[in-house]
């Protein structure tokens, strides 16, 4: 007969010694590499993630979510379509700080970075309230760059934001679609012009007669947000706002 009572002990004892170890382990992780501020470098405290309290400070808010309607990344849009709303959290050209996480998130694997964002703009926009969307979708990224970088940062920014304001992220409904007919014949910036703004659903009735909130990651020339809207308004009753990160 297994003495029970002393099974559970030793079972619990290694579990013990196992999240013993691993804080010691990460402990030491942190003390050989130490985790640092995106923005200026300086080592982290252990209640702050990515970015020092004090950079995060520095960025440069819009405050766009107070004029969803009426507000220069609104009017970056208007003639390209009718959105219902548009935000941007920060300027793309105020500071450095900004475009640090941005480039530390693209080009630099930090998709955490990336998740946090989305979480904090979610935060914001729930403080704030009276911001209700169906369904969040992020812009798809072409399938050749979304294979080179492993990850598409507009999903992880749209995940945060989903997840802090409680609403359904449908990440591959939209997708790009890169058919053409007539591409062999064409020259290779051809090919790629020719496809690059091509946007498809997968299941329209997902989206019948709801609100769709579409995250980018920055908000420059609005031609992609235009494309998607295409896609989105093509075969149905929806309506769609926009979010980005950083706008120009
Ligand atoms: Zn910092």
């Amino acid at each position: 007969m297994t003495n029970e009572p002393a099974f559970y002990n030793f079972i619990g004892n290694i579990h013990f010694m196992k999240s013993y170890l691993s804080y010691y382990y990460h402990a030491l992780i942190d003390l050989i590499y130490p985790k640092l501020c995106v923005g200026c470098g300086t080592s982290l405290l252990a209640n702050e993630q990515e970015v020092c309290k004090m950079c995060f400070r520095k960025l440069p808010l819009t405050g766009y979510e107070n004029v969803p309607t009426d507000n220069a990344a609104a009017r970056q849009l208007w003639g390209r379509g009718h959105f219902e709303q548009v935000i941007t959290m920060y300027h793309f050209d105020k500071g450095k700080i900004v475009r640090q996480l941005i480039h530390s998130f693209k080009y630099r694997n930090n998709q955490s970075l990336a998740e946090l964002l989305g979480r904090k703009a979610g935060l914001l926009l729930k403080e704030k309230g009276g911001f209700a969307y169906d369904i969040i979708m992020p812009v798809p990224l072409h399938p050749h760059k979304r294979a080179l970088r492993g990850y598409n940062q507009c999903e992880l920014i749209a995940k945060g934001l989903s997840e802090v304001l409680g609403v359904e992220m449908q990440k591959d409904n939209l997708h790009r679609s890169s058919f053409t007919s007539t591409q062999t014949k064409k020259g290779r910036y051809d090919r790629w012009e020719n496809v690059k703004d091509v946007f498809a659903l997968t299941d329209s009735s997902l989206i019948q007669n709801k609100h769709i909130l579409l995250v980018d990651d920055v908000l420059t020339t609005g031609a992609t947000i235009e494309a998607c809207l295409q896609a989105l308004t093509a075969k149905g009753e929806v309506r769609v706002s926009v979010f980005a990160l950083a706008s120009v």
